[in-house]
């Protein structure tokens, strides 16, 4: 049991492995429970008794409000393949919400459903809310009434962020959360990313990695959680949302930080995303990106659509920058059609070198 500060600096880091096997059944009489797939690949087993449900609703609320929502408003959600059955058909009646998945051959149609549905406010992933809005300024179309859009569960780089905004027309807020917590940090109007629930502390753990412990929670013990996420905090004089602490940097799986050269050596796969950024509005263009490393200094590049320029333009930039700015020579192969069944949470997949 910790109970002081000091104590917790002690504590071990409790990972997923570790909370699966021994933490993860309920200690207390739970009602709610979430089982949910993990973008770690990891199971989860998370049970909530009605206050620490109560607290996570109550945070949610808190942030959409700040974006001038509530929870339970008409919600466009854009997530994987909508489910199907009478239980989905009354939980979505329940929530005021409907489940859309625009892409691939369902674009078109999944996008005029989106617009008849009127949504308050679309909630989703990065990629699926970027191929819509790809669609809607391409169709000319609108969602009239759109408040606000909340990116989740993928990492989007600012030039993504702008483009969403014009596509729908209304504020981004990227939102940052876990299964086991709900919403960690949430972004304001300025664009920081504000630690929103005041019953977590976060630590930036020996690897970078994200660490969280819940001072509320009774029914599950989670102490230092590694939640597998590599982050940067730092303090804002911002008072528009949440704790003055917020999360400067933010950068997806441990696992996925380092991209290999021939020579055997490493270079943070940031570079990436930034050399992407600089590309996107150098041109003025707005796609989505993968680099998949191959081989030891062999980078498989995926786009789409398929930027304006032609993604061989695009892969010679990045080889040209990646030489500049690191002194490393890589190579990036292209990839005319992305694979889609490979649902990623950042732009780069590390190999098993
Ligand atoms: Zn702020």
């Amino acid at each position: 049991m910790i109970s002081t500060l000091q104590g917790l600096e002690k504590a071990p880091i409790l990972t997923k492995k570790d909370f699966i096997q021994s933490g993860s059944t309920p200690r207390q009489k739970a009602r709610f429970h979430r089982h949910t797939a993990g973008s770690s690949g990891t199971p989860t087993d998370v049970w909530l008794n009605r206050n620490e449900l109560g607290r996570m609703l109550g945070v949610r609320d808190y942030c959409y409000r700040h974006c001038g929502i509530r929870v339970g408003d008409r919600e466009g959600r854009i997530w994987g393949r909508p489910e199907r059955g009478l239980k989905s058909i009354i939980k979505q009646f329940l929530l005021n919400r409907q489940v859309f998945h625009p892409s691939g051959r369902f674009l078109k149609e999944e996008v005029e459903r989106l617009i008849q549905w009127r949504p308050t406010y679309l909630y989703g992933y990065a990629s699926l809310l970027l191929e819509c809005a790809q669609e809607v300024e391409r169709s000319e179309r609108s969602i009239p009434g759109l408040k606000c859009v909340i990116v989740t569960a993928e990492t989007i780089i600012p030039s993504q962020k702008a483009f969403l905004g014009r596509a729908f027309n209304c504020s981004v807020h990227e939102e940052y959360g876990a299964s086991e917590f709900d919403i960690i940090a949430f972004e304001c109007g300025d664009g920081h990313r504000h630690l929103v629930n005041p019953w977590l502390i976060i630590e930036s753990g020996p690897e970078a990695q994200a660490l969280v412990t819940d001072v509320s929670r009774k029914t599950q013990s989670l102490i230092r959680y590694e939640l597998g996420d590599v982050l940067q905090m730092n303090s804002t004089e911002c008072h528009s949302l949440g704790d003055h602490q917020v999360i400067s940097v933010l950068e997806g799986r441990l696992s996925n930080q380092f991209a290999v050269t021939a020579q055997s050596e490493k270079f943070h796969a940031v570079e990436f995303g930034h050399i992407i950024e600089r590309y996107q509005s150098d041109f003025g263009d707005v796609f989505q990106f993968t680099f998949i490393q191959d081989v030891p200094g062999r980078f498989r590049l995926e786009c789409s659509p398929i930027p304006e320029q032609g993604i061989e333009v695009v892969a010679r930039y990045v080889e040209d920058m990646i030489l500049r700015k690191t002194g490393y020579s890589i190579q990036v192969i292209t990839n005319k059609e992305p694979n889609r069944s490979e649902k990623k949470k950042t732009y780069f997949v590390a190999g098993d070198t």
